[in-house]
Order: C-alpha cells, then structure tokens, then sequence
C-alpha cells in the first residue's frame, strides 16, 4: 500500500487542526478532559482500521478453532492467549478471509518479511 502523497497529507493536516481546536474548545482549560478526548477520538479512528477489540477477540476465536490450534505459519500448538492476527492486506481489514492465525514469532517474522518488500 503506497503511502499518503505529500499533497494528501497537506490536505488532511488541516482537518486535525481543526479537530484539535475543536478539542480546545471543548474541554476548556480542563487538562485532563483534553487527554481523555483525545484518546476517545483516537481509539475510535483505530476501531475504524481494526475494528474493536470485542470483534476481533470473536475473529480469533473462530480462526483458533479453524486451525484446529495451530500456528498458520509454523503449524506448532498455539495458545489462544498470546496469539496474534495476521491481515492478508492491511487494508481489508479484520475478516474471516483476511487473516490467520499465527504465534509471535511468527506474525513479527512475516511483518519483518512485509516491511522488507516494501522498502
Ligand atoms: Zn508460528
């Protein structure tokens, strides 16, 4: 996935400014109401990538039992805690058919692997 063109990051820094203002005015002189708005709009712009947490801890417990507890990667048993969602392509997102399964190791191999043919 190609990254933001400079023009399209020039294009949308106005839109966090003004959602930063927004914030300001907002919350007031309240630092603490500011903090806890930011992380609000954060979490739900990350919810919007990857949907919340809820959806994906269903999504790895479905692609658990379709792998019968394995790793996709290395087929070694995989414990359901510790083990990591893999997308096909980032941007499609977390579904059935977008991901798989896989162990630590694994899932930081396969990203290293991803981020090395992108550069
Ligand atoms: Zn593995």
């Amino acid at each position: 996935m190609p990254p933001l063109t400079t023009q399209q990051r020039d294009s949308v820094l106005p839109l966090l400014e003004k959602i930063r203002a927004d914030i300001r005015e907002l919350a007031g002189d309240d630092e603490t109401v500011v903090f806890q708005m930011r992380r609000y709009i954060g979490k739900r712009l990350e919810f919007d990538e990857r949907g919340t947490p809820a959806v994906r801890r269903r999504l790895k417990n479905l692609k658990w039992k379709l792998q019968r507890g394995l790793c996709a990667v290395c087929k070694e048993a995989l414990p359901i805690h510790g083990s990591e969602l893999d997308r096909t392509e980032a941007i499609l997102g977390y579904t059935e058919e977008n991901t798989r399964l896989v162990c630590h190791n694994c899932h930081r191999s396969t990203q290293e692997a991803k981020d090395f043919a992108k550069a």
